[in-house]
């Protein structure tokens, strides 16, 4: 009965999330990254991606801009900015 209900993070990448963004993204600075993982875990579209050092980013066509990947990093190497910076 339950079966429609989206149930797991991540599970949205079916639908193009990244629509749904209110004019801010999350830039990663890929400055002071200690590949600890924590924006990737936190973010609930499952839509960042990342191994080592520096590398991480985010997948803009899922992303919904709702900052907790800027929250969460503990070296604050991420940070909101408008949709038109690279
Ligand atoms: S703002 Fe960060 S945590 Fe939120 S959806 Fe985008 S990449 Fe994921
Ligand atoms: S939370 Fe910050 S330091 Fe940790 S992996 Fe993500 S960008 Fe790197």
């Amino acid at each position: 009965m339950f079966g429609p209900l989206i149930a797991k993070p991540g599970s949205s990448k079916k639908n193009l999330t990244g629509s749904w963004r209110a004019g801010k993204r999350p830039k990663f600075l890929r400055k002071e990254c200690i590949a600890c993982g924590l924006c990737k875990l936190v973010c609930p579209e499952s839509c960042i991606e990342g191994k080592e050092k520096n590398t991480y980013k985010a997948d803009y066509a899922y992303c919904k801009g709702c900052g907790l990947c800027v929250f969460i990093c503990p070296k604050k190497d991420i940070e909101m900015t408008g949709e038109e910076e690279k």
